[in-house]
């Protein structure tokens, strides 16, 4: 069936937020557009409508850089006349941007993530996905016998570990890291515990967010 409900609600929320953003507070909006962005986090999500980042993070209109995409996966540089959109979006925010952080933030129950652990996917998402094709053997070899469920998990985290390290195969984020520019991060959101966890590289651990 035509759901022609949904149009109908977006249009309702963007009066609310022209009410909100160019009424009440207009001067946020007129310094933005006059003197444009500088968010200080650039952040890689995952597409899944749970975990808006602004909604997640409640921060509003300047404040966060944001590409998503299936599993909030960043892909090693490579050399190549392909369309590169995480890639692209990853340059803009170190070169145009000059942003102090960025966070690759996962989540678990993600469906990118359990094609993965699954093996199967569509034409773009199976190619996609062998980004974190390491993880996922990892995480079989670790954890073999492991509910599918606490695979999954063990398998959002590891997945965030190869999109860190694949942050640093990019020339321009390397430099700014090396010169303290620069900080990488690795969060997860635990949707049925409602905890946020980061990657403390102390403990080699994911521990909750305080
Ligand atoms: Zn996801």
């Amino acid at each position: 069936m035509h759901d022609c409900e949904a149009p109908a609600r977006l249009t309702d929320g963007f009066r609310r937020f022209r009410r909100r953003y160019y009424e009440d507070e207009s001067s946020l909006f007129h310094d933005l557009v006059h003197n444009g962005q500088s968010p200080r986090v650039m952040m890689i999500a995952c597409s899944d409508s749970r975990v808006t980042p602004s909604l997640v993070f409640d921060t509003g209109p300047g404040e966060l850089f944001v590409v998503r995409n299936v599993a909030n996966l960043v892909p090693p540089a490579e050399f190549d006349d392909h369309r590169h959109g995480t890639s692209a979006a990853l340059e803009f925010a170190v070169e145009r941007l000059k942003v102090a952080h960025i966070i690759v933030q996962g989540h678990s129950r993600c469906g990118g993530i359990q094609s993965l652990l699954e093996g199967i996917g569509g034409q773009y998402t199976r190619p996609w996905l062998t980004i974190a094709a390491r993880a996922r053997a990892e995480v079989l070899a670790q954890h073999p016998q492991a509910d599918p469920k606490d695979q999954a998990h063990a398998l959002g985290q590891a997945s965030i570990l190869v999109s860190l390290e694949n942050l640093l195969s990019f020339d321009n984020v390397r430099r700014a890291v090396v010169r303290g520019e620069l900080t990488l991060h690795g969060w997860y959101f635990d949707l049925e515990a409602g905890r946020m966890l980061r990657y403390e590289g102390t403990s080699q651990r994911f521990e909750n967010l305080a």
